[in-house]
């Protein structure tokens, strides 16, 4: 099948386009949240091939929105956190710190539908070969922890002056792909990008490291009095209690009937009273909250 491929390049910060050749399988090889992945097999004008990963957005999760312009923001992110790995590599580098990783370059892919005719979007990018990990997902929540992720991540932040953070780290070995990026101002790189919020999430779950103090990362919490990082620490506390729990309502939510039993409802007032009594000593500036 024949097509287009568009790349983000990012220092000039323009698209450039190709032909692309690719022969895709009929069904997904596996699925994420958002989108289906499909295994193709992508041929060069040089007679080279390789195994690509083509991906596009199931349908529930578009309801409406342009899926080309999705596809390009998630590609776009995947290209500036490639430029941040490199960064993050030299910066290891110059420290004579061994610790390496890349995101793999992805495209966008319009080709034709053979039924319709119409071109269709996909990412497209290298097949990743091995046992695939997520580390850290975009909600602020750690699943497998790694050092040099976590660093990774911080650089990111601490880069930028904490103008954004890319996380959601996943892949193979030290290759990695659809990492997301929060922004302070919550403006661009896609659906993914949680805003400040999506920040301080990461925030709360970083695990300050003797790399991230290799790498001459200075702490989120260096310039705290003990008296600050307990308040600190207490109101994270509640934040995460907090937002847990809207999770948890809102998985309830979906799933139950109506005839929720008596306990559950208990269950939850005590829940919601904690969570507001969190929020109240957090008003009035008290540190801590009795449980
Ligand atoms: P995603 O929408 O990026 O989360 O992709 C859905 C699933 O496809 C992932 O959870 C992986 O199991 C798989 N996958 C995604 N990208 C690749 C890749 N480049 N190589 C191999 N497997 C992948």
């Amino acid at each position: 099948m024949r097509g287009t491929k568009l790349t983000y390049d990012c220092s000039n910060d323009k698209w450039v386009r190709e032909p692309v050749d690719l022969s895709v399988e009929r069904e997904p090889f596996q699925e994420g949240g958002m989108r289906l992945a499909y295994r193709a097999r992508e041929r060069f004008p040089d007679g080279g091939e390789i195994d690509v990963v083509l991906k596009c957005f199931k349908e529930d999760v578009l309801q409406g929105q342009d899926e080309g312009e999705l596809i390009k923001s998630e590609a776009m992110t995947q290209m500036v956190a490639e430029d941040f790995a490199q960064q993050f590599n030299k910066l290891c580098s110059s420290k004579g710190l061994p610790h390496r990783l890349a995101f793999v370059p992805v495209s966008v892919a319009q080709i034709p539908n053979l039924e319709t005719f119409q071109d269709e979007t996909y990412s497209v990018e290298p097949f990743l070969p091995g046992d695939y990990k997520k580390y850290n997902d975009n909600n602020g929540h750690n699943v497998i922890e790694s050092d040099v992720v976590g660093a990774f991540c911080y650089f990111t932040y601490h880069q930028t002056g904490g103008s954004l953070v890319v996380t959601d780290i996943q892949g193979v070995g030290t290759f990695y792909t659809d990492p997301q990026i929060h922004t302070l101002d919550g403006t661009g790189f896609g659906a993914g990008n949680l805003g400040e919020d999506g920040i301080n999430r990461f925030l709360r779950s970083h695990q300050h490291t003797l790399l991230c103090e290799q790498l001459g990362l200075p702490s989120p919490n260096a310039g705290l009095s003990d008296a600050e990082l307990a308040a600190k620490l207490q109101a994270d506390e509640a934040d995460i209690a907090r937002e847990d729990e809207a999770a948890a309502r809102g998985a309830r939510g979906a799933d139950e009937d109506e005839d929720e039993d008596e306990e559950d409802d208990d269950d939850l007032a005590d829940v919601i009273a904690q969570i507001q009594a969190a929020e109240l000593a957090e008003r009035e500036g008290r540190p801590w909250v009795q449980g």
